[in-house]
Protein backbone atom coordinates (compact mmCIF):
# COMPACT_ATOMS: atom_id res chain seq x y z
CA UNK A 1 0.00 0.00 0.00
CA UNK A 2 1.37 3.29 -0.48
CA UNK A 3 2.37 4.93 2.51
CA UNK A 4 1.42 9.07 1.85
CA UNK A 5 2.53 11.54 0.32
CA UNK A 6 6.76 11.42 -0.13
CA UNK A 7 8.98 14.40 1.47
CA UNK A 8 9.33 17.36 -0.45
CA UNK A 9 13.09 17.66 -0.98
CA UNK A 10 14.96 19.74 -3.69
CA UNK A 11 16.65 18.27 -6.87
CA UNK A 12 19.90 17.08 -5.84
CA UNK A 13 19.51 16.30 -2.27
CA UNK A 14 16.56 13.34 -2.54
CA UNK A 15 18.95 10.36 -2.22
CA UNK A 16 21.49 12.21 -0.37
CA UNK A 17 20.19 11.85 3.10
CA UNK A 18 23.51 10.58 5.60
CA UNK A 19 22.31 8.14 7.82
CA UNK A 20 25.23 9.02 10.73
CA UNK A 21 24.11 12.80 10.40
CA UNK A 22 21.95 13.92 13.20
CA UNK A 23 18.25 14.28 13.17
CA UNK A 24 16.58 18.11 13.50
CA UNK A 25 13.41 17.86 14.91
CA UNK A 26 11.13 20.80 14.81
CA UNK A 27 9.15 21.03 17.97
CA UNK A 28 5.89 22.53 18.74
CA UNK A 29 5.92 24.18 22.11
CA UNK A 30 2.80 26.02 24.00
CA UNK A 31 1.45 29.12 22.84
CA UNK A 32 0.64 30.32 26.37
CA UNK A 33 -0.67 27.33 28.78
CA UNK A 34 2.40 24.63 29.29
CA UNK A 35 0.15 22.16 29.77
CA UNK A 36 -0.41 22.11 25.64
CA UNK A 37 2.51 20.40 25.23
CA UNK A 38 2.36 16.85 23.77
CA UNK A 39 4.07 13.61 25.22
CA UNK A 40 6.39 13.30 22.30
CA UNK A 41 7.42 17.33 22.19
CA UNK A 42 8.65 16.49 26.09
CA UNK A 43 10.30 13.19 25.16
CA UNK A 44 12.39 14.63 22.08
CA UNK A 45 13.06 17.47 24.38
CA UNK A 46 14.23 15.09 26.74
CA UNK A 47 16.23 12.58 24.25
CA UNK A 48 18.08 15.43 21.69
CA UNK A 49 21.61 16.05 22.69
CA UNK A 50 20.48 20.28 21.74
CA UNK A 51 17.92 22.22 22.00
CA UNK A 52 17.83 25.52 19.70
CA UNK A 53 15.17 28.16 21.26
CA UNK A 54 14.43 31.52 19.98
CA UNK A 55 13.86 32.47 23.47
CA UNK A 56 15.78 30.83 26.27
CA UNK A 57 14.01 32.76 28.74
CA UNK A 58 10.64 31.06 27.97
CA UNK A 59 11.53 27.71 26.45
CA UNK A 60 13.63 27.55 30.15
CA UNK A 61 9.90 27.73 31.57
CA UNK A 62 8.87 24.92 29.92
CA UNK A 63 11.78 22.88 30.30
CA UNK A 64 11.77 23.35 34.35
CA UNK A 65 8.08 22.94 34.35
CA UNK A 66 9.15 18.77 33.09
CA UNK A 67 12.30 18.49 34.57
CA UNK A 68 14.15 18.47 31.11
CA UNK A 69 17.36 19.61 31.33
CA UNK A 70 18.96 18.80 28.21
CA UNK A 71 21.72 21.89 27.31
CA UNK A 72 20.22 24.80 25.47
CA UNK A 73 21.51 27.35 23.04
CA UNK A 74 19.78 30.66 21.23
CA UNK A 75 18.43 30.81 17.88
CA UNK A 76 16.96 34.22 17.14
CA UNK A 77 16.98 36.54 14.68
CA UNK A 78 20.29 38.51 15.37
CA UNK A 79 22.24 35.61 16.09
CA UNK A 80 20.57 33.49 13.15
CA UNK A 81 23.67 33.20 10.73
CA UNK A 82 26.32 32.23 13.33
CA UNK A 83 24.40 29.87 14.80
CA UNK A 84 23.00 28.30 12.24
CA UNK A 85 26.88 27.04 11.26
CA UNK A 86 27.36 25.70 14.64
CA UNK A 87 24.25 23.80 14.55
CA UNK A 88 24.63 22.41 11.33
CA UNK A 89 28.35 21.45 12.37
CA UNK A 90 26.54 19.71 15.37
CA UNK A 91 24.30 17.78 13.27
CA UNK A 92 26.52 16.81 10.87
CA UNK A 93 28.96 15.48 13.47
CA UNK A 94 25.90 13.57 14.37
CA UNK A 95 24.27 15.50 17.20
CA UNK A 96 20.83 15.17 17.65
CA UNK A 97 18.71 18.99 17.79
CA UNK A 98 15.18 20.23 18.95
CA UNK A 99 14.45 23.55 17.10
CA UNK A 100 11.89 25.35 19.46
CA UNK A 101 10.51 28.75 18.49
CA UNK A 102 9.46 31.32 21.47
CA UNK A 103 6.33 29.93 21.03
CA UNK A 104 3.80 27.46 18.91
CA UNK A 105 5.35 26.00 15.78
CA UNK A 106 9.19 26.82 14.21
CA UNK A 107 9.09 28.02 10.93
CA UNK A 108 5.75 29.87 10.72
CA UNK A 109 6.37 33.36 10.76
CA UNK A 110 9.71 33.05 13.07
CA UNK A 111 13.32 32.94 11.96
CA UNK A 112 12.75 28.73 12.52
CA UNK A 113 12.15 28.90 8.80
CA UNK A 114 16.30 30.14 7.41
CA UNK A 115 17.43 27.16 9.66
CA UNK A 116 15.20 24.62 8.04
CA UNK A 117 16.28 25.75 4.92
CA UNK A 118 20.01 25.58 5.60
CA UNK A 119 19.54 22.00 7.24
CA UNK A 120 17.32 21.07 3.95
CA UNK A 121 20.29 22.09 1.93
CA UNK A 122 22.71 19.70 3.99
CA UNK A 123 20.88 16.80 3.34
CA UNK A 124 20.02 16.87 7.27
CA UNK A 125 16.89 14.67 8.35
CA UNK A 126 14.05 16.77 9.38
CA UNK A 127 11.31 15.39 11.80
CA UNK A 128 8.63 17.44 12.41
CA UNK A 129 6.79 17.15 16.07
CA UNK A 130 3.52 18.85 15.28
CA UNK A 131 1.72 20.81 18.64
CA UNK A 132 0.16 24.30 18.65
CA UNK A 133 0.32 26.81 16.13
CA UNK A 134 -1.44 30.74 17.23
CA UNK A 135 -3.03 30.38 13.74
CA UNK A 136 -4.70 27.19 13.94
CA UNK A 137 -5.80 27.61 17.60
CA UNK A 138 -7.53 31.11 16.40
CA UNK A 139 -8.71 29.73 12.95
CA UNK A 140 -10.63 26.68 15.20
CA UNK A 141 -12.38 29.10 17.10
CA UNK A 142 -13.58 32.04 14.85
CA UNK A 143 -16.68 30.36 13.20
CA UNK A 144 -15.00 31.80 9.51
CA UNK A 145 -14.72 29.38 6.99
CA UNK A 146 -11.82 27.12 7.62
CA UNK A 147 -11.87 24.69 5.22
CA UNK A 148 -9.48 26.69 2.85
CA UNK A 149 -7.87 30.07 3.97
CA UNK A 150 -5.46 32.64 2.97
CA UNK A 151 -2.59 33.00 5.83
CA UNK A 152 -0.80 36.11 5.21
CA UNK A 153 1.52 36.00 8.98
CA UNK A 154 2.99 39.66 9.65
CA UNK A 155 1.79 42.45 7.42
CA UNK A 156 4.67 45.06 6.52
CA UNK A 157 4.95 47.70 9.60
CA UNK A 158 5.31 50.24 6.69
CA UNK A 159 1.43 51.58 6.29
CA UNK A 160 1.66 52.13 1.99
CA UNK A 161 3.19 48.39 1.63
CA UNK A 162 0.63 46.94 4.14
CA UNK A 163 -2.34 48.60 1.86
CA UNK A 164 -0.79 46.91 -0.92
CA UNK A 165 -0.52 43.50 0.71
CA UNK A 166 -3.93 43.86 1.51
CA UNK A 167 -4.97 45.20 -2.00
CA UNK A 168 -3.41 42.21 -3.57
CA UNK A 169 -5.97 39.69 -1.90
CA UNK A 170 -9.30 42.10 -1.88
CA UNK A 171 -10.57 40.25 -4.10
CA UNK A 172 -9.62 36.53 -2.21
CA UNK A 173 -13.00 34.64 -1.35
CA UNK A 174 -10.71 32.43 1.33
CA UNK A 175 -10.88 33.52 5.11
CA UNK A 176 -7.74 35.67 5.60
CA UNK A 177 -5.56 35.13 8.75
CA UNK A 178 -2.99 37.74 10.14
CA UNK A 179 -0.71 38.12 13.32
CA UNK A 180 -0.25 41.25 14.47
CA UNK A 181 1.59 43.00 17.21
CA UNK A 182 0.06 44.87 19.79
CA UNK A 183 1.69 48.30 18.50
CA UNK A 184 -0.05 48.11 15.14
CA UNK A 185 -3.14 46.17 16.25
CA UNK A 186 -4.74 49.56 15.31
CA UNK A 187 -3.36 50.80 12.28
CA UNK A 188 -3.64 47.59 10.56
CA UNK A 189 -7.50 47.43 11.78
CA UNK A 190 -7.84 50.71 9.90
CA UNK A 191 -6.31 49.62 6.65
CA UNK A 192 -8.59 46.27 6.15
CA UNK A 193 -11.51 48.67 6.69
CA UNK A 194 -10.05 51.12 4.55
CA UNK A 195 -8.96 48.59 2.29
CA UNK A 196 -11.21 45.30 2.06
CA UNK A 197 -14.14 47.36 3.81
CA UNK A 198 -16.09 46.58 6.85
CA UNK A 199 -15.36 42.45 6.57
CA UNK A 200 -16.75 40.28 9.23
CA UNK A 201 -13.53 39.77 11.70
CA UNK A 202 -12.83 37.69 14.55
CA UNK A 203 -9.89 39.20 16.56
CA UNK A 204 -8.43 35.92 19.12
CA UNK A 205 -5.81 37.82 22.36
CA UNK A 206 -3.81 35.54 24.71
CA UNK A 207 -4.96 32.43 23.98
CA UNK A 208 -4.77 29.64 25.93
CA UNK A 209 -3.32 32.12 28.72
CA UNK A 210 -5.35 33.91 31.80
CA UNK A 211 -6.47 37.17 29.39
CA UNK A 212 -7.70 35.28 26.80
CA UNK A 213 -10.20 36.75 24.54
CA UNK A 214 -12.03 36.45 20.92
CA UNK A 215 -13.83 39.44 19.83
CA UNK A 216 -16.26 39.38 16.64
CA UNK A 217 -17.50 41.95 14.73
CA UNK A 218 -17.25 44.16 11.97
CA UNK A 219 -14.02 45.72 11.56
CA UNK A 220 -14.89 49.14 12.57
CA UNK A 221 -17.00 47.83 15.89
CA UNK A 222 -13.88 45.92 16.69
CA UNK A 223 -11.57 49.17 16.17
CA UNK A 224 -14.00 51.13 18.07
CA UNK A 225 -13.51 48.36 20.87
CA UNK A 226 -9.76 48.34 20.76
CA UNK A 227 -9.14 51.89 21.00
CA UNK A 228 -10.69 52.31 24.20
CA UNK A 229 -7.41 51.12 25.67
CA UNK A 230 -4.07 50.53 24.35
CA UNK A 231 -3.85 47.00 23.31
CA UNK A 232 -2.03 44.74 25.18
CA UNK A 233 -0.66 40.85 24.42
CA UNK A 234 -0.53 38.68 21.55
CA UNK A 235 -3.08 38.98 18.33
CA UNK A 236 -4.39 36.87 15.63
CA UNK A 237 -6.62 38.50 13.22
CA UNK A 238 -8.99 36.32 11.44
CA UNK A 239 -10.71 38.61 8.65
CA UNK A 240 -13.78 37.32 6.63
CA UNK A 241 -12.66 36.44 2.73
CA UNK A 242 -14.77 38.50 -0.34
CA UNK A 243 -18.38 37.53 0.01
N1 LIG B 1 5.43 30.10 15.22
C1 LIG B 1 4.32 30.64 15.98
C2 LIG B 1 3.07 29.79 15.76
O1 LIG B 1 3.16 28.68 15.27
O2 LIG B 1 2.00 30.23 16.12
C3 LIG B 1 4.06 32.10 15.64
C4 LIG B 1 5.26 32.96 15.83
S1 LIG B 1 4.98 34.64 15.54
C5 LIG B 1 6.62 35.24 15.81
C6 LIG B 1 4.21 35.21 16.99
C7 LIG B 1 2.78 35.70 16.73
O3 LIG B 1 1.88 34.61 16.86
C8 LIG B 1 2.31 36.75 17.71
O4 LIG B 1 2.73 38.05 17.35
C9 LIG B 1 0.81 36.60 17.59
O5 LIG B 1 0.34 37.23 16.43
C10 LIG B 1 0.69 35.08 17.43
N2 LIG B 1 0.53 34.43 18.75
C11 LIG B 1 1.44 33.71 19.43
N3 LIG B 1 0.92 33.27 20.59
C12 LIG B 1 -0.35 33.73 20.66
C13 LIG B 1 -1.39 33.61 21.62
N4 LIG B 1 -1.23 32.95 22.75
N5 LIG B 1 -2.57 34.21 21.33
C14 LIG B 1 -2.77 34.89 20.19
N6 LIG B 1 -1.80 35.03 19.25
C15 LIG B 1 -0.61 34.46 19.48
Amino acid sequence: MFPGPLPFFPVGVMFDLDMAQGTLYIVSTPIGNLEDVTLRALRTLKEVDLIAAEDTRRTRKLLSHYQIHTPMVSYYTYNRLWREKYLLRELRGGKNVSLVSEAGTPGISDPGYSLIQAAIEKGINLVPIPGPSALISALSISGLPAHNFLFLGFLSSKSGRRRRQLKGVKGEPMTIVLYESPHRLLSTLKDILEVLGDRLTVITRELTKKYEEVARGKVSQLLDKFARAKPRGEFVLIVEGKL
